[in-house]
């Protein structure tokens, strides 16, 4: 399975803009000692020195906001806005581990109860490979970079086969912003190039966001080499209202929050299960607002339209996925079909009467479906909440906090959240069970690849 097509394909056209050439196996080795080289030295630059390269890489995403948006829009046809919100939220990440860092890697005492003093250190492990994905270009590699290049360590990323222009763009402010060659290094490489890079001997880790077969290929390839690995990978997010104070605006919360990325987000909201006296009015709410968005060039983002899918194969997937249940007996609201042209549009849908012998009740839907379910109790929506086989997220919304928080502690997630879902560069993001393993952003982002060194003096 050796992939060599890293181009744009813009899928909101399906026209071919750009291709890029794949790695040789030369330029490898040259990442892989650059990279080595690089850490003898970015190690032990002080790290307030390092933050502020790092402050500049923040600055470099906002002042070139609108460009990287472009990029993105084109690759993989989020709306422009978004795309433009994700390039600035990379500046908050960089920032955030820029002033945070230091302390979050400081030395820290601990009680010696036997006598003498016990200290946990902080320090790089060095050379880290990071695979990303498509669907946040930026923001992923961002999460991943900014506390790793804070604590001292360097960085082979290898991007998304269709991503290699944002790539490029990222590679360019880690240049620009100083950082030294080879403490960020892009490669397009192959996956047959990735298992060499993680057997290579100066690699100490790799960190991979992407799907469950992906994250089960580098997990294997990491497990056999003995290198520590961090896992970020799908979701299929339980969002349990119980009721509202304002049926609309809560169906425009959930709405908006399954739309975005066009609904290719790791932790949308994939699953809504709503308590039966007022899953009907939720369902038509929903309804309503699937039926008002129009096909619309991502490039122009205009009110009430959606983007196209990340590839057709995207796409097509998700339609098979919906016919499946479909064929099954479940219930299409709204949209449900793909729109005719060569772009990788699907319209936004509305799915109900799911079961457990559809492949949407177990299976991730990476687009903009909303699935609905009816619960008529705190205990069935808490045993469908968790009846998944990923643990990513979820959130439980009521009126009564109290409630909620009740059935949020029993969700079996890695963020658990009540009435609103938090997020932001200070908020750490990861799952359980088949969502993956590690953490990343907030404290806990600066935690994974690091050498916690036991220092005692007697
Ligand atoms: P993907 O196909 O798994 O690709 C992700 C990355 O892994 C790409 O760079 C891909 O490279 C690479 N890759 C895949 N298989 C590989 C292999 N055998 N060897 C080496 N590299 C390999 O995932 P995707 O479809 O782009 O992303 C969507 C998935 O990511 C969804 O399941 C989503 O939920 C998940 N996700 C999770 C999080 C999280 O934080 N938990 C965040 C965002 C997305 P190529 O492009 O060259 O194949």
């Amino acid at each position: 399975s050796t992939k060599t097509a890293y181009r744009v394909l813009n899928p909101a056209t399906g026209e071919v803009v750009e291709e890029f050439p794949t790695a040789t196996d030369a330029d490898i080795q040259d990442a892989l000692a650059a990279a080595q080289e690089a850490f003898q030295s970015w190690k032990d630059v002080p790290i307030t020195e390092r933050a502020k390269v790092v402050s500049r890489i923040a600055e470099l995403f906002t002042e070139r906001a609108d460009e990287l948006a472009a990029i993105i829009t084109e690759e993989m046809g989020k709306p422009i806005s978004e795309s433009k919100d994700e390039a600035e939220f990379c500046t908050d990440i960089f920032n955030y581990f820029a002033t945070e860092g230091p302390t979050l890697a400081a030395d820290q005492e601990i009680k010696a109860i036997g006598g003498g003093r016990a200290m946990i250190q902080k320090l790089p492990v060095g050379p880290l490979l990071g695979i990303m994905p498509w669907n946040y270009p930026y923001y992923q590699v961002a999460r991943f970079a900014a506390p790793n290049l804070m604590l001292g360590n360097t960085i082979i990323l290898k991007h998304a086969e269709n991503c290699p222009k944002s790539a490029l763009a990222i590679q360019k402010i880690m240049d620009d912003a100083g950082l030294p060659k080879g403490a960020y290094v892009n490669v397009f490489a192959t996956h047959d190039q990735v298992a060499e890079i993680i057997a290579d001997p100066r690699i100490q880790g790799v960190s991979l966001t992407g799907s469950e077969r992906a994250g089960a290929a580098i997990g294997e390839i990491a497990g056999r080499n003995l290198k520590k690995a961090v896992l970020e990978l799908g979701g299929s997010d339980p969002y349990v209202v119980l009721d509202a104070a304002d049926i609309k605006a809560a169906a425009d919360a959930a709405w908006a929050t399954r739309m975005e990325n066009t609904g290719q987000a790791c932790n949308s909201n994939k699953r809504m299960i709503v308590m039966e006296d007022i899953y009907d009015d939720f369902v038509a709410e929903l309804t309503e607002r699937a039926k008002n968005m129009k096909p619309g060039n991502p490039a122009e983002g205009t009110e009430n339209t959606f983007g196209p899918l990340s590839s057709r194969a995207a796409a097509e997937g998700l339609a098979e996925q919906l016919k499946d249940a479909v064929n099954k007996g479940a219930t299409v609201h709204a949209g449900g079909k793909l729109v005719d042209g060569p772009g990788s549009y699907l319209e936004p849908t509305v799915l109900t009467g799911v079961t457990k012998e559809m492949r949407a009740y177990k299976e991730e839907l990476f687009g903009p479906v909303a699935v609905v379910y009816k619960v008529s109790s705190d205990e069935e929506a808490i045993a469908l909440a968790n009846d998944t086989d990923y643990g990513l997220g979820g959130a439980v919304f009521s009126t009564d906090e109290e409630r909620a928080r009740k059935i949020a502690q029993r969700l079996e997630v890695g963020m658990a959240n009540v009435n609103g879902v938090g997020e932001g560069a200070d908020i750490p993001f990861g799952g359980v069970k088949r969502s993956g393993f590690g953490r990343e952003l907030g404290p806990l982002g600066m935690d994974e690849f690091v050498n916690k060194r036991l220092f005692y003096i007697a």
